[in-house]
C-alpha cells in the first residue's frame, strides 16, 4: 500500500467503528472540488518552462478549507488528493473552524533559481486566484516552499482582489505573519511528547528519545524536548544518524545546523547508519522527516513504547496494526504535527482583526488547543478501547458528519 491510501485505509477503520453508512462514507470521501492547471514560466535563459499545478478542495462542512502547497517532483493528483482529506480529519480533530485542501506543483525547486521560482509561483496564482481566498481556501507552506512563496502569492492574489493577507498563512512575521508560526509544529510535537509519556508512566529524565529528521519540525521538537529534561539519544538527517547514549548536547546540534545547513561532522557523538535510528533501543521515537519510513520489513526491528507522529503518514498500516497488537502507543500525525495549523488559524484571525498577538499569546493558545484535543482523544480511545488513531480519526470524522447533517445535504 502506497503512504498516499493509508488516509482512505484509517478513514473506512474509523467509519466502521461509528457505523457510518455506505453514501455518507462516499461522500465524505469525495473532494468538492480538483483543478490541475498549466504552469507556463521563464526561465533565466529567456525559455519558455511548463509543469502542472494542483489544488485539491476536500471539504468545507467546517469552514473555509486550509491546507499547504508542495513543490516537489514526485506531486502528482492521488497525493494531493490524499493529503487534502488528512487536512479535513486533521483540522475537525483540533476543531478549528475549517475543511481541508492541499495543493502542489511537480517541479524540483532546488533545480530553479529564485527569480524562476518567484515567475512559477505568480503564473500558479494567476491560474488558481478565483478559487483560493479567506472566506474559501487558504494555502500555507509545505515540503519544498516557505514563507518567501506566501509572500508572492499574496501580492499576486491581491493584485485581482485587493488587499486581504488572510488569504494565505505561513507569511514572513513582518508581512502579516504570525510570531511563533515557525516553531508551531515542532513545539506543539513537543507539547504532545511530554503528555503522553506522563500517560504512560515514563519520566522525562527516563524517557530515551530518537528523533528522525532535524528540519523545521524535528530541531523545534529536539529544542522543546530537551527544555524539557527528555534525554534525546539519537538525531538524524539526510547525512546520517548521530548518537550518544548520555543524550545529544542539543543546543549544540541546533548552533551546528545554523552554521552549516547539516548535522555532518557534528562533534561529540558517535555516527551510524541513518535507518539504524529507528532500531535503537529507546522509549520514544520520533519520525520527523518523510512518510512511509514504518512498513512491514522493518517494524519487528522498533523497540520504543511510544511513538509521535511528527511527519505525515510515517507507518504505513500494515506496520500499523503490528505495533498496536505489540501494545506500542502511537500518536497520529492528524493530532501530532497539528499544531503547525493550528498556529496558521491564529495568524489568520490576527490577519482579519487587524491585530497582533504576542508570542506568550501564541504559545498559550497553542497549547490550550492541543492539549483539549490530546484529552478528548485519549477519551475516546477509552470509551471505545480503539488505538489513539482511530479515535483521533473517529473524533474527526463525526465532526465533519455533524456539519454535514446540520448544513442539510441536499440544501
Ligand atoms: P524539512 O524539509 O525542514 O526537514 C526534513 C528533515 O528530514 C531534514 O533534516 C532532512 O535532512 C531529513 N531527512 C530527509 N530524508 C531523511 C532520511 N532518509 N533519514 C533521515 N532524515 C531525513 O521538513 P519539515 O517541515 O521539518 O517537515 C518534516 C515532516 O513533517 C514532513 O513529513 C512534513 O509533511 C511534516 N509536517 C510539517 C509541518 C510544518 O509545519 N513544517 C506541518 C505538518 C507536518
Amino acid at each position: 500500500m502506497k503512504a498516499s491510501e493509508a488516509t482512505e485505509y484509517y478513514f473506512v477503520k474509523a467509519a466502521q467503528q461509528l457505523q457510518i453508512s455506505e453514501d455518507m462514507r462516499k461522500l465524505m470521501l469525495m473532494p468538492k472540488r480538483e483543478v490541475t492547471v498549466e504552469i507556463v514560466y521563464e526561465n533565466d535563459a529567456g525559455g519558455i518552462e511548463t509543469c502542472l499545478g494542483y489544488r485539491v478542495q476536500h471539504n468545507n462542512a467546517r469552514g473555509p478549507m486550509k491546507g499547504g502547497l508542495r513543490y516537489h517532483s514526485d506531486v502528482d493528483i492521488d497525493e494531493v488528493r490524499s493529503l487534502a482529506s488528512l487536512m479535513t480529519w486533521k483540522t475537525a480533530v483540533v476543531d478549528l473552524p475549517y475543511g481541508g485542501a492541499k495543493g502542489g506543483v511537480s517541479v524540483d525547486p532546488k533545480q530553479l533559481s529564485t527569480k524562476e521560482r518567484e515567475r512559477l509561483t505568480r503564473s500558479f496564482v494567476d491560474r488558481i486566484h478565483d478559487i483560493i481566498g479567506p472566506d474559501v481556501d487558504i494555502p500555507a507552506p509545505d515540503m519544498g516552499t516557505s514563507f518567501q512563496e506566501m509572500a508572492w502569492i499574496r501580492n499576486q492574489w491581491e493584485k485581482y482582489h485587493g488587499f486581504n493577507p488572510a488569504v494565505i498563512t505561513g507569511k514572513p512575521v513582518e508581512e502579516y505573519g504570525a510570531r511563533g508560526r515557525e516553531e508551531a509544529t515542532g513545539r506543539g510535537v513537543g507539547i504532545l511528547c511530554v503528555k503522553s509519556a506522563k500517560r504512560l508512566g515514563i519520566r522525562p529524565e527516563n524517557c530515551r528519545t530518537a528523533i528522525q529528521g532535524f528540519g523545521n519540525v524535528g530541531s523545534h521538537t529536539a529544542k522543546y524536548l530537551h527544555e524539557a529534561t527528555f534525554p534525546i539519544v539519537a538525531i538524524s538527517d539526510i547525512s546520517g544518524c548521530y548518537y550518544s547514549p548520555k543524550g545529544i548536547d542539543i543546543p549544540a546540534a541546533l548552533r551546528h545546523i545554523l552554521a552549516n545547513g547539516s548535522l555532518e561532522g557534528l562533534a561529540g557523538v558517535g555516527v551510524i547508519p541513518a535507518d539504524d535510528l529507528l532500531s535503537l533501543e529507546i522509549d520514544l521515537l520520533i519520525p520527523a522527516a518523510l512518510g512511509g519510513v514504518i512498513d512491514e520489513d522493518n517494524v519487528n526491528s522498533i523497540q520504543a513504547k511510544l511513538i509521535v507522529e511528527a511527519a505525515n503518514g510515517p507507518i504505513l498500516p500494515a506496520a500499523d496494526e503490528v505495533l498496536a497488537a505489540r501494545g506500542v502507543t502511537i500518536l497520529p500525525d492528524i493530532l501530532a504535527n497539528a499544531g503547525g495549523v493550528t498556529v496558521s488559524y491564529f495568524e489568520w484571525v490576527q490577519n482579519r482583526q487587524h491585530y497582533r498577538w504576542s508570542l506568550d499569546r501564541v504559545r498559550q493558545e497553542l497549547e490550550r488547543t492541543l492539549s483539549d484535543a490530546f484529552e478528548k482523544v485519549w477519551q475516546e480511545s477509552i470509551q471505545r478501547q480503539i488505538d489513539l488513531r482511530t479515535a483521533a480519526f473517529c473524533l474527526g470524522i463525526s465532526r465533519v458528519q455533524r456539519a454535514t447533517e446540520l448544513a442539510g445535504i441536499f440544501g
